[in-house]
This record gives C-alpha cells, sequence and structure tokens, in this order.
C-alpha cells in the first residue's frame, strides 16, 4: 500500500454507471433481491456485496467510506450522519453497563457531556487525564477500562497527543487506543502510529464546505461489521446513517483535501508567527513555544503543516466578544462555531463549543474566558487579512503601538 494517505485517496477510482467520472448515487432506501434466501443471508451478514436497507450501508457510503479508510490507512470504514453520530457508535459499541473510559480531559464539548453526563445512565465512568502525561493516563487506567480515548489535535487547546506513547500503552493493558483526528487530516496518521480506530467529524476539513454534519469511523473489517449488525451494532441499531446523496457530494469535495490542507495550514502558521511576534498569546502547533511542537513534528506528515486552528488570548470574554464582532463587520470572518470552511472561523469556546465543562473545570484545563479560537480560512492574501486584524485590535486596544507594525 502506498504510504502517502494522499496518494491513496487520489488512486481510488470510482466510474458511474455510465462510465461517469463520478461514481453514480444511490437514491433509494431498500433495495431487491432475486432470491429470498440471498435476502435472508444478507440480514445474517454473510453476503459480500448486497445491499439490505440504506441504514445498513448503500453503495454511496460504501464509496465515500472506502476513501476515507485509503485516508487513515485502515482496512475500512463506516460512514455516520454526524461527528457524534460516529463518536457515541464506537463508545456504546465498545463499552457497556459499569464500565470504564480513559479519555482526554481536553476534548469537543459534545464529546465530554456525552461521557460525562449522558454515559452516567448506563453506568459508564470517564477518568479524564492530561493527555499529555502518559503516566497519569496510565495511572487511571483500572480492571473495568475498555478504551483509552483522545484527540490527536484537541479541541479548543491544541493539545498534541503522543500517539506512538498511547499506543504502546494501549498495547501493554491490550485496551483499543480510539483518536478522533478531525483537526489533522493527512498530517496525522495515528493509524500508522499505532492507533486503533480513527474518528473524523467529516463536518469539518474533509468536507470544507460548512453544509452538512457528517462522521465516520475508519477500523478494521471486523469492528466496523461489528458497528453494522443488525442484532447488536450500535451504527446499525442507533440509526445515525449518512444518507446517500450527502455521502456523494462531501466524497467530491474531498478530492481536494490536500490542497485545503496545505493553505489552511500556512495562513494559520503565519498569522500564528506574526501574533506571537505582536505579543500576543497565541497556541499554534507549529509555534516552537507550543509544548506539543516537537510530538507534533515527530508525527506528522511535513507536507500538510500544523493545521488550521490557532488560538488567541485577549484577556477577557468582552474584549473575545467585541474583537470577534468587528472581525465580522470587517469581513474578516464570521463569528460561528465549527471549522475548516474557506472563511475564517471564530468562536470563544468557553462560552460555546465547551460551554458543557464546567467553569472550573475549563480554568484548570487552560481554558480562559478570553481565549478566541480561530479556524484560518483560505484567504488568497493572508498578509493583507493579517494588517486588518491587527488593526481591529490597535481599535479595541488588545494590541497597543509599542508592538511591531508591519
Ligand atoms: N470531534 C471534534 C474534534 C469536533 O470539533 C466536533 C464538532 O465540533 C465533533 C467531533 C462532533 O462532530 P459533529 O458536529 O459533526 O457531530
Amino acid at each position: 500500500m502506498d504510504s502517502k494517505a494522499s496518494n491513496r485517496i487520489q488512486d481510488l477510482q470510482y466510474f458511474g454507471e455510465f462510465g461517469g467520472i463520478n461514481p453514480s448515487v444511490s437514491d433509494s432506501s431498500t433495495y431487491t433481491f432475486l432470491s429470498a434466501k440471498t435476502m435472508f443471508d444478507t440480514f445474517e451478514g454473510n453476503t459480500e456485496g448486497c445491499y439490505l436497507y440504506s441504514r445498513h450501508s448503500s453503495p454511496s457510503n460504501l464509496y465515500l467510506g472506502e476513501a476515507l479508510a485509503a485516508l487513515e490507512g485502515t482496512e475500512t470504514a463506516n460512514v455516520y450522519a454526524s461527528g457524534m453520530g460516529a463518536i457515541t457508535s464506537v463508545i456504546l459499541q465498545l463499552c457497556g453497563n459499569s464500565d470504564h473510559i480513559v479519555s482526554s480531559r481536553t476534548v469537543y464539548g459534545g464529546t465530554y457531556a456525552f461521557m460525562k453526563n449522558f454515559l452516567k445512565r448506563f453506568n459508564i465512568q470517564t477518568a479524564f487525564v492530561d493527555i499529555t502525561k502518559i503516566a497519569a493516563v496510565e495511572k487511571a487506567i483500572t480492571p473495568n477500562t475498555k478504551m483509552i480515548y483522545c484527540e490527536a489535535v484537541s479541541n479548543p487547546l491544541l493539545e498534541v497527543a503522543n500517539i506512538e506513547a498511547l499506543a504502546q500503552l494501549a498495547k501493554k493493558y491490550n485496551l483499543p487506543l480510539v483518536v478522533d483526528n478531525t483537526f489533522s487530516p493527512l498530517s496525522i496518521a495515528p493509524i500508522k502510529l499505532g492507533a486503533h480506530i480513527v474518528i473524523h467529524s467529516l463536518t469539518k476539513f474533509i468536507n470544507g464546505t460548512s453544509d452538512c454534519v457528517a462522521g465516520v469511523v475508519c477500523g478494521t473489517k471486523d469492528f466496523c461489521l461489528q458497528l453494522k449488525d443488525v442484532n447488536s451494532g450500535a451504527g446499525m441499531l442507533l440509526g445515525s446513517t449518512l444518507d446517500s446523496l450527502r455521502a456523494a457530494s462531501i466524497l467530491k469535495n474531498m478530492r481536494t483535501l490536500h490542497i485545503r490542507m496545505k493553505k489552511h495550514s500556512e495562513n494559520a502558521e503565519y498569522l500564528a508567527k506574526q501574533f506571537e511576534a505582536d505579543g500576543l498569546r497565541v497556541v499554534y502547533p507549529g509555534l516552537t513555544s507550543h509544548p506539543g511542537h516537537q510530538t507534533m513534528k515527530a508525527q506528522m506528515d511535513t507536507s500538510f503543516g500544523f493545521g488550521g486552528l490557532l488560538t488567541i488570548d485577549v484577556g477577557s470574554l468582552e474584549k473575545a466578544n467585541a474583537l470577534m464582532e468587528l472581525m465580522q463587520t470587517e469581513k474578516l470572518g464570521y463569528l460561528a462555531v465549527s471549522l475548516g470552511f474557506y472563511k475564517t472561523l471564530f468562536s470563544a469556546p468557553g462560552t460555546s463549543t465547551s460551554s458543557e465543562i464546567p467553569e472550573e473545570e475549563q480554568l484548570e484545563m487552560g481554558l480562559s474566558n478570553g481565549l478566541i479560537r480561530f479556524s484560518i480560512g483560505l484567504d488568497n492574501d493572508i498578509h493583507k487579512t493579517y494588517s486588518q486584524m491587527k488593526s481591529c485590535m490597535f481599535k479595541l486596544d488588545i494590541l497597543t503601538e509599542k508592538v511591531n507594525t508591519i
């Protein structure tokens, strides 16, 4: 297998029914069988290549799944109606009553809320740990632990997980390491570093057009079949299946992922370096000041850069809100949650995407009130964007005349 994910994706060819250069879109919820016996065998999971019902699988979902499996270097992949649909299916497939999870404490707010609040119904406990401290992760493992969970680059604090070290630990305790790679597609390949299951919210960079929600679980054939099992599969029974029309459009958008990731990274790195030089508190894994910089460098494909996300702490929520509103008025981006769009998106995670995390825990993990998360867009002239953002900061006294000017 080609070791470069971008080549693996580009080499995949699917032709449409009439030789179209895009595969035909499956527009059916159910499928006919020529024999009742084949229908029975398909229900039992014993028939390769037969479609049963689109909640189970559909040709369009399989095409997208194969492209995502090629991206992550796994045997196969199942697509879902959202990133949370993928995450909750994996967790509920791996964990049952009284089980235990060891998870990074800095994960997407919805994942955190699901683990902390929702899983209580099943008596499933989660130990939230500093994932960069391998000894702390090991200490949290109990005889009931069923998985280690982290984000390769975390939302919103951009902590970098040492996947190789976590994978060794997971191996020692015979546990699956589940990695949400939403922030770093193409840059980080968790499977190559020893992870077992990779999840993405396709809503973000992979689709890249902010027009739908979707998710994926990349893993072994055995695990993906378990998720689809008609009797016990969390994916099949919870019903968070992606619609075929959306799967087809995401596959087409994915064809430009390699170009977009390079541009997002290039723009974000430029802004991070400039703003850091201006004296702002900037967090970006591409900065040598970032505690996870070396870890990321060691485990990434450098041609895709350190990603499109950065954070800036402007000191208070009032200043953060004023700056975001002004930047939106100046057409520098949108005050909106989510990421991976052509336009820059900014939000204050403490009061939005991470608001599920109690305030004292936010402070403990370094999520301060004045923190703004930026998903940097595909701006053609990032120098101009920088100077316009800087003027907004001057206007609001976030920057003062003492700092460098361009
Ligand atoms: N994982 C990460 C890292 C995210 O940032 C998000 C959403 O913001 C999700 C998962 C959930 O994805 P979705 O919104 O597609 O359900």
